[in-house]
């Protein structure tokens, strides 16, 4: 049978702003265009580096492969409990005690999210006015930020990365939270403690939230500590956990929320609920099992860390002496943060100027990711991902960089 409908007004072209004002990033289309790059590329005979991606080349540790096959031989297949499995939680609250002496959480402190983006996303999602580091996580910025109808202020660091006190305190007057992400993309800084509790201190006394985000807490080099917000017992701390990097578990989609904020842990459980109804259940008892097996993930997370800095060292040597670019060690994370003030011809603005570096070191076969995806104040820089390029590659990127910027 035919039906027939009569349109009496056209369909609205404009949804709501919550989903019509995301953004993709534009490291998603920088992907695209290097993969069509290099396949010409490389017809030279030459490696294409893709030094654009977060994604990392490790597999997931089989123990935890293993755990995933066994949850489901014990049929954890079922609806999983709101919030997380008790044994989720449980793995969680023991961690943190056996890592950071946390000794006070309890189950009702931690929510399960699909992946650290999700319990972000509803952190965001309980407020209306933010602000937090520029350079920031795009996704940050492209996504969460407008998802949840945010008013955002970009503080940025210093050039040299390091902290205005004065500009967060100001910052904040009259907002809702301070997102601090630490180990941190872009730049791989890693706070100390005292910068750490500095910035808490300036929210707790202007009534202000801190969303905090570790998803690199485990990538920290030369044997330095990561310092958790979970182990500040303050109402006022959201803190955001995921697998993906730790274990290299980035399409699992396993995370957790910790906040000592009985409401707040309540409303990311309703929001967890109303979007996804929970983490897969036998994923849960992998990621458990991750967390639960102190030896066997300590043994791959130091594989990896060992891996990720002898490439961040190559990177590092083969650009610090780049003529006129401001090159920072990253204490953590996979990612490095280079300035190009100095190169950049002193004319060139606008997108023009945001894209000069990324296309002179596209064109030598390295995709890089430009600094205005990171936010408004750091331009001039691009990200260089060491997370999925091994080192002899790395040597060969080195080379390139001195061979485009040498003639400058
Ligand atoms: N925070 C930061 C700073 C990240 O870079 C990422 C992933 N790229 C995440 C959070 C979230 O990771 P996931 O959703 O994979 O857990």
């Amino acid at each position: 049978m035919q039906t027939t409908t009569t349109v009496k007004k056209p369909f609205r072209t404009r949804f709501n702003p919550a989903m019509e004002d995301i953004r993709m990033s534009p490291i998603v289309s920088i992907s695209e265009e290097a993969r069509t790059r290099a396949q010409e590329f490389e017809k030279s005979g030459k490696k294409f580096v893709f030094f654009q991606r977060g994604e990392i080349d490790f597999p997931t540790p089989s123990f935890i492969v293993d755990a995933a096959k066994r949850g489901l031989d014990l049929g954890l297949t079922k609806y999983p409990k709101s919030g997380g499995e008790d044994f989720f939680k449980e793995a969680v609250i023991n961690r943190l005690r056996a890592d950071q002496d946390v000794n006070d959480l309890q189950p009702g402190h931690v929510v399960a999210s699909f992946g650290g983006q999700e319990s972000l996303e509803l952190a965001f999602k309980l407020f209306s006015r933010g602000a937090g580091f520029s350079p920031a996580w795009s996704c940050a910025l492209e996504n969460f930020v407008p998802f949840a109808q945010i008013d955002f202020e970009e503080v940025p660091l210093n050039r040299d990365f390091s902290v205005d006190y004065d500009r967060i305190e100001s910052a904040i007057q009259g907002r809702d939270f301070f997102y601090l992400n630490n180990p941190q993309n872009p730049t791989g800084k890693v706070f100390t403690e005292q910068e750490l509790l500095q910035i808490v201190d300036i929210c707790t006394r202007n009534g202000v939230f801190v969303i905090g985000d570790e998803a690199y807490e485990k990538i920290v080099y030369d044997g330095g500590r990561h310092y958790s917000l979970a182990r500040v017992r303050q109402d006022n701390v959201i803190t955001s956990f995921t697998f993906s990097k730790t274990y290299a578990m980035t399409g699992w989609r396993v995370g957790y929320a910790v906040t000592r904020h009985a409401h707040i842990a309540k409303l990311l459980r309703l929001g967890n609920y109303t979007q996804t109804a929970g983490v897969t259940t036998f994923m849960q008892y992998a990621a458990a099992e991750a967390l639960n097996n102190l030896e066997e993930s300590r043994r791959s997370i130091a594989t990896m860390v060992t891996e990720f800095q002898k490439r961040r060292d190559a990177l590092y040597e083969g650009l610090k002496d780049l003529p006129g670019v401001v090159v920072d060690r990253p204490a953590g994370a996979f990612y490095m943060f280079p300035n190009f003030t100095d190169v950049i011809p002193r004319d060139l603005a606008g997108e023009e100027r945001n894209h000069y570096i990324y296309k002179l070191l596209m064109a030598e076969g390295v995709a890089t990711v430009f600094g205005s995806c990171f936010g408004r104040h750091f331009t001039d820089n691009v990200r260089i991902s060491f997370s999925a390029t091994p080192v002899p590659l790395i040597h060969d990127a080195a080379e390139r960089f001195h061979r485009v910027f040498r003639s400058r």
